[in-house]
């Protein structure tokens, strides 16, 4: 096993830090007192979408929840505990929940739906997380679709499937129902690898 790939990370940490403090001598200073986002990006684990190197943010300008498939499952007290504080704590503004192009968890998915009848008992701690995703994939019609118009097909329907659940969460409920609450919007977006840019599927407020 070759330990390069770390010592390269905390070489490049301490370039990087070396080189924000020359920019912006009180930076570390000024974050270490306390954070005020105005986002909270719900996103895949995927390693080619790293919510602050796409956008060009900074530490301390996104509250982050990442996971297989970017999912917001409402028994999910990690996610929840995420949007709760992010809300009521932080103050976020905006929740965007991003999906992205390529997605291996939504393919994965595909594949499983085939699979389900031949291996019904079949359990993992994947196939578990992933299991309302590859139920959603066999509530679509995917027969005249070729593979990856399918896999688009399925990635669009899961990120409005989660911004769907995220708008039926209690911390969004609570502050959608709070006409003196801060208001909050709830974003999908669309990640594509192969231009590195995001488009904008559904955008949801308290009026929608
Ligand atoms: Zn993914």
């Amino acid at each position: 096993m070759s330990h390069k790939p770390i010592r390269t990370l905390l070489n490049a940490n301490e370039e990087w830090a070396q080189s924000v403090i020359k920019d912006t001598p009180d930076f570390f200073a000024r974050s270490a007192t306390g954070q005020k986002p105005k986002i909270l990006w719900i996103g895949c684990s995927d390693s080619r979408v790293p919510e602050s190197v796409i956008t060009a943010s900074k530490p301390g300008d996104i509250f982050v929840h990442r996971n297989v498939a970017n999912q917001f499952h409402l028994h999910d007290d990690s996610a929840l505990s995420v949007l709760t504080f992010a809300i009521k704590e932080i103050g976020v503004e905006h929740v965007v929940l991003v999906g992205h192009t390529n997605c291996g968890g939504a393919m994965a998915c595909i594949e499983a739906a085939k699979d389900r009848a031949a291996n019904p008992g079949l359990s993992t701690p994947l196939t578990r997380w992933l299991s309302p995703l590859t139920a959603l994939v066999q509530s679509l019609d995917l027969s005249a679709c070729s593979a990856s118009e399918a896999l688009n097909k399925v990635v669009e329907a899961n990120i409005i499937k989660q911004v769907d659940n995220i708008c039926k969460s209690e911390p969004i409920i609570t502050a959608w129902a709070d006409p003196d609450a801060k208001k909050v919007t709830v974003h999908g977006w669309m990640y594509d690898l192969a231009v590195g840019r995001i488009t904008k599927l559904v955008v949801r407020d308290a009026q929608a």
